[in-house]
């Protein structure tokens, strides 16, 4: 299975669409028919199994968004007639803020997170820490399941009681880490403390951002492997980083859209979309899953071989997006912009509505004077990034509250 697991990721894109399709044509007509809710949702789209033939005809299919699960479940519990097995047959069910109940069914790679433990270097006979909740949700278990599956042990240590873990780690040689990238800091300061010596060597971090300072210093600092990846609770594996960490790799067992989120319509390489995923799990039938997280797509060849996409990174969520000037404008985006630059302390952007155009200006607020030619910078790394001229003013120090929103938008609509 792992072999095989590898090869897929070594096909052309293509190549794994033309799989993707077969494998999810194969579903609808078969397993995915025991769910009542699922059958009622393409009948209601007025189409069936045999309308998908070729990777295009996914679009012809309803998209089922992550803010529906909530009522779908709540009109018809718990899961929505989405399921294809009855509930009690289930190996786990947990509960997600929304509320959303997550099935996890019996199959050996119910989350598929092994491609992506591999890719950063686990092994078997690897000894894991794992650093994320055991509890109601689904993020430790999955994990585990990922380890185990490449025949790694796993310390099932959750979140908190960071000495203990600490002891605990040293104690058994654990070697690998998996959790949030700010609870690794957390067990390494505290080892310094304590003058313990942890033998950890690789870690694969997620569900928080990882900036790339923050990964140099665990590689330089403390000699640590960091990678990460894109996964959800409903889902489990959707992309990872390859040794050359340059955006995650789609994995090759969920089929990915990346859709602009007003028309629908799949977006350019380099342009922001929203995530909206297949995965092929023949117990749960989650097609064209709309995550709400957006990110933009890199399609250049990538030096490890692997032939598929990767995503750039999360930009954030659909829900937090404005539009100026019919141009998307995320925070998320912003902040990586203004985050490269020196002597910005704060920001945000204002947008305001004169004469039915918008006009977005972006202050930025630091001790000392910026030179003239960081702020003609920041407006064209923003042009670049946004594809929208903006001005850039420096504000007297104080003048941005800490708790500013990124973007205070002041239009009206009346
Ligand atoms: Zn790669």
């Amino acid at each position: 299975m792992k072999e095989s697991g590898r090869d897929l990721e070594y096909l052309s894109h293509g190549e794994t669409l033309e799989f993707q399709v077969r494998k999810l044509h194969e579903l609808m007509a078969g397993d995915w028919q025991k769910a009542p809710g699922f059958m009622r949702r393409l009948q209601d789209a007025g189409v069936t199994a045999d309308d998908l033939n070729t990777p295009k005809d996914i679009r012809k299919f309803p998209i089922l968004k992550k803010s529906e699960l909530p009522r779908i479940q709540a009109e018809n519990s718990p899961f929505g007639g989405l399921i294809t097995v009855p509930p009690g047959n289930l190996r786990r069910i947990y509960s997600s803020p929304g509320p959303i109940y997550d099935p996890e069914g019996h199959l050996t790679s119910y989350y598929r997170w092994e491609r992506t433990l591999l890719a950063c270097g686990f092994e078997e006979g690897d000894i894991v820490l794992n650093c994320l909740g055991y509890h109601l949700t689904p993020a430790g278990a999955m994990f585990e399941e990922g380890c185990h599956n490449i025949g790694c042990a796993v310390i099932p240590a959750g979140i908190g009681n960071a000495e203990i873990q600490v002891a605990v780690a040293a104690h058994l040689g654990a070697n690998a880490y998996v959790g949030l990238p700010s609870y690794l800091k957390v067990l390494l300061e505290k080892a310094s403390e304590t003058g313990t010596r942890l033998g950890i060597s690789k870690a694969f971090v997620i569900a928080e951002k990882l900036p790339e300072s923050l990964r140099s210093e665990f590689q330089d600092t403390y000699g640590i492997h960091v990678r990460q990846g894109y996964g959800t609770a409903e889902v489990g594996a959707i992309a990872y980083e390859c040794r050359e960490a340059n955006g995650m790799h789609f994995d090759p067992s969920v089929l990915l859209e990346l859709l602009d989120t007003e028309t629908l319509e799949p977006v350019p390489a380099g342009t922001p979309g929203e995530v909206i995923v297949t995965p092929l799990n023949p117990i749960n039938t989650l097609l064209r899953f709309a995550t709400g997280d957006l990110s933009s797509v890199d399609d250049r060849p990538c030096p490890c071989g692997r032939k598929s996409p990767r995503l750039t990174a999360i930009l954030g969520r659909v829900d937090q997006v404005t539009k100026v000037r019919g141009l998307f404008v995320h925070p998320a985006q912003l902040s990586e912009v203004l985050s490269s630059f020196d002597g910005v302390d704060r920001f945000r952007a204002v947008i305001v509505r004169d004469r039915a155009m918008d006009d977005m200006t972006v202050e930025v607020q630091g001790k000392m004077a910026l030179p003239a030619h960081t702020i003609e910078a920041i407006a064209e790394r923003i042009k670049e990034v946004l594809k929208l001229g903006v001005s850039v003013i420096q504000v007297e120090d104080g003048t941005i509250p800490e708790d500013a929103e990124v973007i205070d938008d002041r239009r009206k609509w009346d």
